[in-house]
């Protein structure tokens, strides 16, 4: 048997479910504690390496927003959703993967948001490519709390993010929404805590210094470590392996 059936149905919509009321429960109780309301934290499911049966179900059972990391393997679930009429549904994707210049143009027309811009250079692309949208694009900026040389996002007292925010107001067709990090990995929730609090700190100091941009989001917080994100301020959480169960490496394209 496989453990993730593609064919989707009543068993796996049922597995779905119950770790959507889990996800939920653990959300609700973290909001309780730090005294924040429910709705003030949205969930994200982050659907990359999960087939289209698995969207459809978190689709149908309520989920409002998904992540996606690649923009290619996200341009082929987009065509798809397309052809079976999710028109609607095909908006509601978030992409929270490093975005290279040369996918800008095409990431902006795909995705809802882009929640990773990491430098002026991709900021400019995805200036020019919203043009061709009637609205504009919301963006989050993506920022690196650690060292870690093969992560992406600006570090906080960078040129580079100085420089980004500087230029942001005269965007206009890139709407800034916040920041949005990923921690280094433990498997200790409670290791994440200080970094989860240094965006918030971040976020407000920003926000004084930019009169100009907004901050309200924070995205922080992924399956492991999301309850100790919403007690440190997250307004979105992104969550995949809690909801979809461990992710397959990417399928080759079926032949037909
Ligand atoms: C994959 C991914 C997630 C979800 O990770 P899980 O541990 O499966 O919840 C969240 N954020 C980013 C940026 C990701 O790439």
């Amino acid at each position: 048997m496989p453990e993730n059936p593609d064919a989707g149905g009543e068993t796996a919509t049922a597995a779905l479910r119950d770790r959507l009321q889990e996800v939920e429960a653990r959300a609700a109780a973290a909001c309780r504690r730090s005294g924040r309301p429910r709705e003030e934290v949205l969930l994200m499911a982050v659907s990359k390496q999960h087939p289209l049966s698995a969207i459809l179900e978190a689709a149908s059972l309520g989920i409002s927003r998904f992540g996606e990391n690649r923009v290619p393997e996200f341009q082929q679930k987009h065509a798809e959703l397309e052809k079976r009429g999710e028109f609607e549904l095909a908006r509601r994707f978030h992409c929270i993967g490093h975005v290279q210049s040369n996918k800008a143009q095409r990431a902006a027309g795909l995705f809802a948001s882009i929640d990773t811009l990491d430098s002026v250079r991709l900021a400019l692309k995805l200036n020019d490519a919203a043009a061709e949208r009637g609205e504009p694009l919301p963006v989050m900026v993506e920022i690196k709390l650690s060292h870690e040389p093969a992560k992406s996002g600006l570090e906080p007292e960078s040129v580079e993010l100085q420089a980004l925010l500087e230029r942001l107001p005269d965007l206009h067709r890139l709407s800034l929404m916040g920041l949005m990090t990923v921690p280094p990995f433990t498997a200790d929730a409670e290791t994440a805590r200080p970094y989860f609090r240094r965006l918030r700190l971040l976020r407000d100091s920003l926000a004084v210094a930019h009169p100009r941009l907004r901050f309200d989001a924070l995205s922080m917080g992924m399956s492991h470590d999301f309850p100790v994100a919403i007690e440190e301020g997250a307004t979105v959480i992104r969550v995949g392996t809690a909801l979809f169960g461990r992710r397959r490496p990417a399928a080759p394209l079926p032949v037909c």
